[in-house]
């Protein structure tokens, strides 16, 4: 459906769409802004467009949930289904939360890094668990497959 405002410009009304992209994307992304920006500008950078793209999708889809249990159930089975990894959840209050990844889509497009390299995913799951909680989270990734561990391992804090 589309609508014109006031200036005259066309804004369509969509719904929550996703698209198939090959990893080979991430990669690409990665790359191109480690070089203009550097390694560390340009994983905050990443990060950065995760946590905006994790607000949005928490709000476009209108994710809720009534309680922690079903929150724990029904997260990781999301995540699968976007495509993000297998995820399970090792600790979550509402506090601290700890996720570890097998197979996360990000890791596997960049292979080997000998750093931590996730950060579009460690954003992405900021950026929903703060929308979730309405309280403003921060994502560390602890281990990462890139850097040569067995699996990635994501804490989310409460922000400072
Ligand atoms: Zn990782």
């Amino acid at each position: 459906m589309e609508d014109t405002n006031s200036q005259g410009d066309s804004q369509v009304n969509h719904p929550v769409a996703f698209f198939l992209m090959p990893i080979d994307i991430l990669k690409g992304v990665h790359e191109e802004l480690s070089e203009i920006l550097g390694p560390d500008v340009a994983s905050k950078v990443i990060y950065n467009c995760g946590v905006r793209s994790g607000k949005n999708i928490v709000k476009d889809m209108n994710i809720n949930f009534p309680d922690l249990k079903t929150l724990c159930t029904t997260l990781p089975e999301l995540w699968l289904q976007m495509g993000m990894g297998v995820f399970t959840i090792e600790k979550l209050d509402e506090k601290d939360i700890v996720l570890k990844c097998k197979e996360s889509n990000e890791a596997i497009a960049l292979g080997y890094t000998g750093r931590i390299s996730c950060d579009l995913t460690s954003g992405y799951l900021a950026g929903m668990i703060s929308t979730i909680f309405n309280k403003e989270f921060t994502c560390e990734e602890r281990k990462c497959t890139s850097k040569g561990d067995s699996f990635c391992v994501f804490e989310l804090f409460l922000s400072k």
